[in-house]
């Protein structure tokens, strides 16, 4: 059997920057979601572990930031925090070889804040020692026209990223897990990030409340559909502290095993074309806040069974 380089994040930006860029994640005070602020819900996703949950996050972060909030006042906050995180993490990295980096605006929403905030935000990374661009995670509910057309402009030079939560292609899931908006949303929002030409990455759930692998596979077919160019898979586990976890504990809520997780993975890569970006592929969690599946605590013994699987189908991941 012929074997084929599944073509990760880590590949393709080995051959478009000929050399190793490696993305770097960045949290900042005051950002949160619609989700959980309350305007389109509070509590956020059953399975977000979030202020509505947990009393240390409520304690810590007491401004939040939204597209209406007439002044910033985290402003100089969070331009630092990207500078010491940024600079944090790229020296860990480039003490191991890493000589770029891509700024990963990761937690919580992060289009949603007032625009002159994000502009000052998103171009504070850009001018961070090697970096070469932006990856921007969002919800679709949460980009706007001008936002992605601002985005398109720094995609000229740069490499730029927007990434959205998709999860499941079936409303009734979405509407399980509180995720506050529908398919059709995430359907218009990605095809017209595509339409001006931005570089879209899906991030999908496998073992979803009440999910067949029927189901798994269709929200897969359906994100290639839409035109997505990458793709981040992980199984939905459950911490302590989110409604997810209350579901769990009255055994409402029975989490995808790694059997059928890795059957799962195997059949979506034979939907998956050749040259889709694979970013992720399983996820864990290996601290005291999980509860289950206690497959998810350890993070090697899941690439290690799944490098496995993709073995057996000729796929080097
Ligand atoms: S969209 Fe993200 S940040 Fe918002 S509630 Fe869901 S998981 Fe949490």
């Amino acid at each position: 059997m012929s074997v084929r380089d599944v073509l990760t994040f880590g590949r393709y930006l080995k051959r478009r920057y000929k050399k190793r860029v490696k993305k770097i994640p960045l949290g900042l005070s005051g950002f949160t979601c619609p989700n959980i602020d309350g305007r389109v819900a509070k509590g956020g996703c059953t399975f977000c572990e979030n202020e509505s949950f947990s009393p240390n996050l409520a304690r810590t972060k007491k401004v939040f930031l939204s597209p209406d909030s007439k002044e910033n006042p985290l402003l100089d906050r969070q331009l630092q925090e990207i500078a010491h995180q940024y600079q944090a993490t790229a020296g860990y990295y480039e003490s191991r070889g890493y000589e770029a980096f891509l700024a990963y605006f990761q937690a919580f929403t992060n289009t949603y804040a007032p625009f002159d905030t994000l502009k000052r935000l998103y171009e504070k990374a850009l001018i961070q020692p090697k970096c070469v661009g932006l990856s921007i995670g969002t919800r679709s509910d949460s980009v706007t026209e001008e936002i992605l057309d601002y985005l398109v402009e720094l995609s000229k030079d740069r490499e730029i990223w927007i990434e959205y939560g998709i999860q499941s292609v079936f409303d009734t899931t979405l509407e399980r897990i509180n995720r506050g908006h529908d398919v059709a949303s995430v359907e218009r929002w990605i095809k017209k990030s595509k339409d001006k030409g931005l570089k879209v990455c899906g991030h999908l759930i496998f073992g979803l409340p009440g999910e067949s692998q029927e189901m798994m596979l269709t929200t897969v077919q359906k994100a290639v559909e839409w035109g997505i160019d990458s793709v981040k898979i992980h199984p939905l586990y459950v911490v302590k502290n989110t409604a997810l976890a209350a579901d769990f504990l009255k055994g409402r809520f029975t989490p995808i095993t790694l059997e059928e997780y890795i059957d799962t993975l195997q059949k979506a890569f034979e939907i998956l074309p050749r040259d889709m970006i694979v970013q992720r592929v399983t996820a864990g969690i290996g601290d005291s806040t999980l509860l289950a599946p206690k497959w998810c605590a350890n993070k090697n013994a899941q690439m290690r069974a799944i490098r496995a699987a993709l073995a057996k189908m000729g796929l080097r991941y």
